[in-house]
């Protein structure tokens, strides 16, 4: 397989996927530019070869084309300021001006696309309302159909293909995965930042040291069940945590009170406890939680039992009995993975369980455990308890991690290296 480091970009276009889908505010100025950073290294990398950039990515979800509210024009200056050269603009992704804009590129000079999901065809999906079903497949069709040539003209600009584009790693658009059959093995590659992702997931999946824990978290079981269940079948340790604590607690008879649950869920729950028995997975559940009178920061609180949760009150982070278990499993593991927050963690009151779950990992790590934060929230919290620096890897995609860790194939990795 093709690696970055390997590869002379010396005279050669490359068309490099990205994620740039970064937050901005209502005066279009970038909130958080975590994504154009990782994607920095690659850049850089091409250009002090001597080649040249051709910068693609999508941003939000737009409607229409062209749609000024997405428009990746607002990201040229910061681009240019971090790359440390002025990064050219193309006011659309396909026409004749981008061919020749490309076409005019010099060694070590960069161009930014316009948002490639200005054209329905990088998703490959139709837009708008359908009359009827029929009019809706008819749409898909001719998008579809379309596709071909629109993945054929990004192709044409490069003579070779770098995704460094993880975030949408788990989609099989046309820059993310379709555009890498238009060049030969040797001229695509992951990204410095997509090779490190997937490094990260291997070692999780496959190079596994043992004891492996995973701990999840967050609302919903409903929204977590692939990955337990994939999880059952290769952690030595599941640690349930956050919201869905309280689905299993009453699947097993326990008083939950108003914690949230999904009455759906609860048969689904007790077959997860009897499969992880089966697997010889030692599934770790809450023993206590900290209860609130209210959904609010500012509730009243107690400590009690996490089975004997009153009415009127509800589970919103783990209590310190938890803590300690939890904590004694993790600081006992060589491989952990960690998805989903212990409680409510956007409420200051109810953090400390959060807290308490990313310190235990920091301190399995600094003994030379191997640990993989990853999914929207519980980033967020390393972030918020300044324990990055501590985990060996955190993610920078959120769905891409997790049906990575669902078992599944994800298009964008498969697309360069075939599996
Ligand atoms: P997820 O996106 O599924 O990882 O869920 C993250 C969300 O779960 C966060 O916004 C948390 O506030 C929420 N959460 C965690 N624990 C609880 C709880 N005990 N009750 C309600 N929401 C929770």
């Amino acid at each position: 397989m093709q690696t970055i480091d390997k590869y002379n970009f010396s005279g050669k276009k490359a068309f490099v996927r990205v994620d740039f889908n970064v937050p901005v505010d209502e005066n279009f100025k970038i909130t958080d530019d975590t994504r154009i950073r990782g994607a920095l290294p690659t850049l850089k990398k091409i250009l002090a070869d001597g080649g040249s950039l051709i910068i693609a990515s999508h941003m939000g979800r737009p409607k229409k084309n062209p749609d000024p509210n997405f428009s990746l024009k607002v990201l040229v200056d910061h681009v240019s300021k971090l790359l440390g050269t002025k990064v050219k603009f193309a006011d659309d992704c396909m026409g004749e001006k981008t061919a020749a804009a490309v076409k005019a590129l010099q060694p070590g000079q960069a161009l930014l696309l316009e948002n490639l999901r200005f054209y329905a065809e990088e998703e490959g999906k139709p837009r708008g309302d359908f009359a009827s079903d029929e009019e809706k497949e008819a749409a898909k069709k001719a998008v579809k159909a379309s596709q071909k040539a629109f993945t054929a003209t990004l192709a044409s600009y490069a003579d070779c293909y770098v995704n460094d584009a993880f975030g949408t790693a788990h989609r099989a658009h046309a820059s993310t995965a379709l555009i890498a059959d238009h060049f030969d093995a040797k001229n695509k590659m992951f990204g410095y930042l997509m090779e490190k992702e997937v490094n990260a997931v291997e070692k999780i999946m496959k190079d596994t040291a043992r004891p492996f824990t995973a701990i999840m978290g967050g609302a919903k079981v409903s929204s977590k069940i692939d990955i337990i269940e994939n999880l059952l079948g290769k952690v030595d340790n599941l640690i349930i945590a956050g919201g869905m604590t309280y689905t299993f607690t009453k699947a097993m008879g326990g008083k939950i009170g108003n914690s949230i649950c999904e009455e759906d869920k609860l048969d689904l729950a007790l077959e997860l406890l009897e499969k992880a028995k089966k697997n010889n997975v030692n599934m770790v559940l809450a023993v206590d939680a900290k209860i609130a009178d209210n959904f609010s920061n500012d509730a009243n609180t107690k400590f009690v039992k996490v089975d004997e949760i009153p009415e009127g009150w509800e589970g919103l982070d783990i209590g310190p009995e938890t803590e300690k278990l939890f904590g004694n499993v993790i600081k006992a593991s060589k491989t952990i993975l960690w998805n989903g927050p212990t409680g409510v963690f956007e409420f200051e009151n109810f953090t400390s369980g959060s807290r308490a779950v990313g310190e235990a990992i920091v301190e399995a790590t600094k003994k030379g455990a191997f640990s993989l934060v990853g999914g929207g929230d519980s980033v967020a919290c390393v972030n918020k308890f300044g324990l990055f620096d501590g985990i060996s890897y955190v993610s920078t995609g959120g769905g891409a991690l997790l049906e990575a860790i669902e078992g599944k194939v994800l298009p964008g990795i498969k697309a360069i290296r075939g599996y």
